[in-house]
């Protein structure tokens, strides 16, 4: 159902699940030979009924049914029948078919979002234990057959007959000449332009689970690596996963100038190691072995920081392209999808066609206007600067730019513990924040009666309601005595999800738009929130204008960071469906020469080294289809958000009249929220004014 509106975000967050897939090969085919014929003779026939006017639409509209249709949907009779009876030849029937939709999904996809929460209640608050029954009702999902039950029953053809399916293209070229009926129709009918069969969906999800268990099982147990001298860098027990946990280890070793560096040298060349799967098979996940990541040398551990015992027999035989492997059985699991959605008919196209719903070319153009910008070498310059030596490639991920914080840490839990001791407090004090950030009083208390807080199991998530009316959750963590201040970070993050939620689906016009573009949106918004939360709690606040200069640095260096990273993967995915028969070892010879290729053209120059591979690094390249651009294009569009809320000095109004315009096309949402497209020059304009401020307070720190 409508998955934008159940968030679990922050570091790993937004992997909205993807509903790529796969698909065998006979769908087109599957079209009855009568259909032609059929479809012929109808629209001669609704002409005459209903007047020349209504042929065009009966026309597209019987293509849409047809190009979903199958034999066990009936014969030719039963195709004829039903058109005849549910296509609306006038305006009014359009209208009353159009009124029902709108109402009936508003509550189905309420009840639904209700009845799934409950199902996962036990798993997801922190209520005591969780039994085995809980985890199986967690794992029913009350919805997955709807989609099904639709075509089935035909309620799916009822739209596809009356409302017009469109490509991105279209959006694109008439989107902003609709109405909000218009857009209400077209949101309408995208519901139905796919029907996957139930056991490619099985598929689909049983490869997805086999690449999220190898990218949550690739661990490196740091205290076992040796450095030329044979000395252990890294302490005794550390185990970190190399989907973010070796990135967050390199960015910590930054606060130890002396220490640091060796052991970032280490990471980048243990990550080397994985992308060009020279990495010996023996050290993934396993304290029994001592590794040398530079010689590639393996021993049996000479020490012991976990239960097993030190294995005598391990070599260095390397990991058999397994990564490579794990990337094509997602490629395939999405081949098998293509049939079976004619408007987005390859994975990319649903990615950025449906899931973004910009268009490739423009993203590529923003991503690569970004990784050239002249603002990137005065950056780079600027951390040689502050660092007091020159650029290293791993340090992509420099993350120095802080703003000084005159409280410890400490000193912030307490002030957080007292403040909210329970999540009632927290609770009951929303409306006093939402006023604090420029909310009206009484729009801030309509806005609170609409948020629950609940203790969450995890670090914490916002999850909207479904329907108009409903409650939107915002599960958070505090501990008994009370929040701490990583938990009211986290919160104010969700509180920014839950107030869009709110807004976004109670005071937009059309329940068929509730929501937002894309998952890039509600997370700037969230952003808003969060970067103010000291302020929120009456303190002084300790960014000064260099504060926020050094957090603008701080995303713009991460923006260009990961937008490479993201041409990577497009470039992957391309190489991918031009090669449909690639073996692993093509495949991870083809991922290393487009690695080379992007970091030659946009980061050599900066770093002054060639062929560096590390882009390649990220996991969400193996197992999330082509989910990496989101993260660049969030950076751009929360510095156009950004922009536009600091230049009206207050973030209440501005915040209501974007997040009530509803899910249309990201350009348009964006042109109503701040005049100009989704694009990188906003992001650029503050980094060159944060340059200068950062320039002119002396960059040594
Ligand atoms: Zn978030």
């Amino acid at each position: 159902m409508n998955e934008m509106r159940i968030l679990a975000c922050l570091a790993l967050g937004l992997v909205a699940f993807c509903a790529c897939g796969a698909a065998p090969a006979r769908a087109q085919s599957e079209r009855p030979s009568w259909m032609g014929v059929a479809v012929a003779g109808l629209e001669t026939e609704l002409a005459a009924k209903y007047g020349d006017g209504a042929r065009a639409s009966a026309r597209r509209g019987m293509e849409q049914v047809a190009s979903f249709w199958r034999a066990e949907d009936g014969d030719r009779a039963v195709f004829e029948e039903f058109v005849r009876a549910s296509f609306a030849g006038d305006a009014a029937t359009r209208d009353a078919i159009f009124e029902r939709f709108e109402r009936v999904f508003d509550k189905l996809d309420g009840h639904m979002h209700e009845i799934g929460t409950e199902l996962r209640r036990q798993a997801d608050l922190d209520l005591g234990p969780i039994l085995p029954v809980d985890e199986i009702f967690a794992g029913y999902s009350p919805s997955a057959h709807v989609s099904d039950d639709f075509f089935a029953n035909k309620i799916s053809f009822v739209a596809l007959l009356n409302f017009p399916l469109t490509t991105l293209e279209e959006r694109v070229a008439k989107g902003a000449g609709w109405s909000r009926r218009e857009w209400a129709e077209v949101r309408l009918a995208q519901r139905f332009s796919r029907r996957v069969p139930a056991s490619v969906n099985l598929a689909v999800a049983k490869i997805s689970a086999g690449a999220d268990a190898y990218v949550a099982s690739y661990n490196i147990w740091m205290h076992h690596l040796l450095d030329d001298a044979g000395a252990r860098l890294f302490p005794a027990g550390m185990r970190l996963l190399t989907h973010w946990n070796l990135r967050d280890e390199l960015k910590a070793n930054y606060r130890d100038a002396a220490a640091g560096p060796a052991k970032q040298r280490m990471i980048m060349k243990v990550m080397e190691r994985i992308v060009t799967q020279t990495i010996p098979r023996a050290v993934v996940d396993n304290p029994a072995v001592d590794w040398n990541p530079y010689t590639n040398e393996v021993a049996a551990a000479a020490v012991k920081d976990a239960d097993v015992e030190p294995d005598v027999s391990a070599t260095n035989e390397r990991e058999p392209d397994t990564r490579y492997a794990t990337l094509l059985s997602t490629f395939k699991a999405s081949r098998l999808v293509d049939p079976y959605s004619p408007t987005a008919p390859t994975l990319i196209a649903r990615r950025f066609d449906e899931s973004r719903e910009i268009p490739e070319e423009r993203v590529r153009a923003m991503l690569e206007q970004v990784c050239s910008s002249p603002l990137v070498s005065k950056v780079a310059r600027l951390i040689e600067q502050r660092l007091g030596r020159s650029l290293e490639p791993y340090d992509i991920w420099y993350s120095g730019f802080r703003p000084a914080s005159p409280r410890s840490g400490e000193e912030l839990d307490g002030i957080v513990a007292a403040k909210y001791p329970t999540p009632e407090a927290f609770e009951r004090d929303i409306p006093n924040i939402l006023v604090k950030l420029g909310f009206d009083r009484g729009r801030a208390e309509y806005i609170a009666r609409h948020i629950a807080v609940e203790p969450a199991r995890g670090s914490g998530h916002a999850s909207g309601a479904g329907m108009k009316g409903g409650t939107a959750r915002l599960r958070t963590r505090v501990r008994p005595g009370g929040m701490d201040y990583k938990g009211f970070n986290i919160a104010i993050h969700e509180l920014g999800h839950n107030v869009e939620q709110v807004l976004s689906i109670n005071d937009v016009d059309h329940t068929l738009l509730q929501g937002v573009p894309n998952t890039a949106f509600t997370e700037a918004f969230a952003f808003l929130f969060q970067a103010r939360d000291l302020a929120l709690l009456d303190l002084p606040v300790a960014s000064d204008e260099t504060g926020e200069a050094m957090r603008v640095l701080n995303d713009f260096w991460g923006t260009y960071e990961i937008a490479g990273v993201s041409l990577v993967d497009m470039a992957v995915w391309h190489w991918m469906y031009e090669h449909p028969d690639a073996t692993p070892a093509e495949l991870r010879d083809a991922v290393l020469g487009i690695a080379k290729g992007v970091w030659n053209r946009y980061y050599a120059p900066v770093f002054r080294k060639k062929d560096v591979v590390l882009l390649a690094v990220y996991s969400h390249m193996i197992d999330s289809y082509l989910y990496l651009p989101d993260y660049p294009m969030g950076h751009l569009i929360s510095a156009q958000i950004e922009k536009k809320v600091a230049e009206a000095g207050s973030i209440g109004p501005e915040f209501e009249r974007m997040a009530t315009f509803g899910a249309v096309l990201p350009d348009l949402w964006m042109r109503n929220a701040t005049g100009s497209p989704v694009g990188a020059e906003a992001l650029l304009a503050e980094t060159a004014d944060a340059l200068k401020i950062v320039s002119r307070k002396g960059a040594r720190k």
